[in-house]
């Protein structure tokens, strides 16, 4: 629970104004949530499409292996 100095107050987070802010003074109390960087999407996406890869390969190979 983010806790303002200035309005000694506890805030619970749905309460708080847009960017964490305490609706009280403004003061900033939470670090606004960082933003999933591109990079993190792509490597969800190779990995998704490597996924799909290794489950048509092992489609394809267990058939023959059994
Ligand atoms: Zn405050």
């Amino acid at each position: 629970m983010p806790w303002c100095d200035d309005c000694s107050k506890f805030w619970n987070a749905p309460s708080l104004a847009d960017g964490g802010a305490c609706p009280g003074c403004g003061r900033i109390l939470v670090a606004p949530r960082t933003r999933v960087p591109w990079h993190f999407k792509l490597m969800l996406a190779a990995l998704a499409i490597y996924m799909v890869y290794r489950i048509y390969w092992l489609a394809e190979w267990l058939p023959k292996h059994i």
